[in-house]
């Protein structure tokens, strides 16, 4: 126990370093530095024919190095990244107790406390959403894709019930699945992996000021779909959306589904955190009404990646889909239910473990005070770009900004060049999106909770320099 204590009291000190290093010396570490693969590969030739022996020590310093030299540093408060948040020493002490114990999660009877601390977790924030803790079926997942997979299988059992042994030879009627052109390609993926294809998925236009789904457009392709005699099953509502930050209408989209008899999933990956702050949490009102919800506690939860949730109503459907019999595992315990029985994983990682100690670190007002303070930031980095004369590409209450620049739309500077500049010299990151429209649009999203006022300056800047380079 002495032992495992100081292994953890050294591992919370690495990352409290860390994390101290990002926040202390922001303006003097770079986010990101150039870096070609036959550099990295050299290197890797060179010292790593594994034909002998490495003292562990050597090893890993090397990898530090590595770690901090290629890649881009994505819990720098200056990275106004993809969803990549900067992690709390509680979570990267949650990794390497899990990995210290390594839990075997298929089963309740293996890892018994493990498995009552997700469930307990995940009771905690299906109620955050809205849902009956008692009658939910909630899990942790690898991530979004595979939650959004998870859900689509889930809808097409409650569809077509056969599916389950036959198939897709069971089916009479071409199933349609229904998401925006703003919706994360992770359902065209997980139509593909399903077997539907991708042509099984309609892509349904949004509104050009708010990016949100066009609700008639939606209407009329079901009612186009049902015309030719297709199966419309499921429709994604999107609670933020990758580009922009966007969100359907949620509430609106439940009342279709309800009337249409479609599967309702709120893809909320990354817009779930919203629920945790008062003045968003209107923003996605119905989403109570979903039959299931995804949401990555990897992106606004700020915990490592992988670790999805996936939320549905139909506690029966999950055991449906993915029920399985095996001589070889143990019996699961009544009023348990086995993961391995219940969802797509088999081995499972304690993934909940590293939200779980944040969680209990902070509580619930110091998470929520997280979120609010990144959404903050984003309204402040609004503001700030439009004083300082950019334009702004569209209304997200989300801390996602996409902007462009009078001399972007002179066509003066293209915004890819903007942004490979701005890469180059490494203080800061954004990235570059297209939107709806005839350019390419700057996106820069308040991915750390240690981004501040002075870090949205040193950004702006450093697209000022960028674009008059
Ligand atoms: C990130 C994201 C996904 C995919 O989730 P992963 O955790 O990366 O697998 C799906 N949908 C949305 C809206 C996302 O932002």
């Amino acid at each position: 126990m002495v032992e495992e204590k100081s292994f953890l009291e050294r591992v919370l000190a690495l990352a409290q370093a860390h994390e101290a290093r990002m926040a202390g010396r922001r303006e003097r570490e770079l986010v990101t530095r150039p870096v070609d693969p036959d550099r990295i590969r050299a290197h890797l030739a060179r010292r790593y024919a594994f034909d002998a022996p490495h003292p562990l020590g050597e090893v890993t310093a090397d990898v530090l190095t590595m770690l901090e030299r290629w890649g881009v540093q994505v819990t720098h408060p200056r990275y106004f990244g993809l969803f990549n948040p900067s992690v709390p020493g509680a979570a990267v002490v949650g990794a390497a107790l899990r990995a210290h114990f390594n839990p075997q999660l298929a089963t309740w009877t293996h890892a018994a406390a493990a498995s009552e601390m997700e469930r307990h977790l995940l009771r905690a924030l299906a109620a955050r959403l809205g849902f009956e803790p008692d009658t939910a079926h909630a899990t942790f997942t690898t991530g979004g894709q595979e939650s959004n997979l998870s859900a689509l299988r889930m809808a097409m059992t409650r569809a077509f019930p056969s599916i389950a042994d036959r198939g897709l030879r069971a089916l009479e009627r071409e199933p349609v699945l229904y998401a925006s052109e703003e919706a994360h390609h992770s359902l065209e993926k997980a139509a593909v992996g399903l077997g539907l294809g991708r042509a099984a998925l309609r892509v349904v236009p949004v509104d050009r000021g708010t990016l949100a789904m066009d609700v008639e457009a939606l209407r009329a392709a079901i009612a186009e779909d049902r015309a030719r005699g297709a199966a419309p099953f499921f429709v994604a509502a999107t609670a933020g959306t990758t580009s922009s930050g966007a969100i359907d209408p949620i509430a609106q989209l439940a009342a279709i589904a309800r009337g249409e008899a479609l599967w309702l999933h709120v893809d909320a990956a990354y817009g779930g955190g919203a629920l945790l702050v008062p003045e968003l949490r209107a923003a996605l009102a119905g989403i109570e009404q979903a039959d299931s919800v995804t949401w990555d506690a990897h992106k606004w939860l700020s915990v490592p990646m992988g670790a999805g949730m996936l939320f549905t109503r139909h506690a029966a459907l999950a055991e449906a889909t993915f029920a399985t019999r095996s001589g070889y595992m143990p019996a699961p315990r009544a009023g348990t239910g086995d993961p391995y029985v219940t969802t797509l994983q088999w081995s499972r990682r304690f993934i909940g473990l590293e939200l779980f100690l944040a969680l209990a670190e902070l509580g619930w007002s110091g998470l929520e005070a997280r979120v609010e303070h990144q959404a903050a930031m984003g309204e402040r980095l609004r503001a700030r770009l439009v004083e300082r004369g950019y334009l702004l590409r569209h209304p997200s209450r989300l801390p996602v900004v996409c902007f462009t620049h009078p001399r972007i739309e002179a066509g003066e500077v293209s915004a890819g060049a903007v942004v490979r500049r701005v890469h180059a010299r490494g203080r800061a990151w954004l990235s570059l999106v297209r939107l709806p429209g005839p350019r390419k649009a700057l996106r820069a999203c308040v991915t750390s909770y240690l981004t501040e006022p002075r870090d949205l300056e040193a950004l702006i800047d450093e697209v000022d320099r960028a674009l008059t380079a």
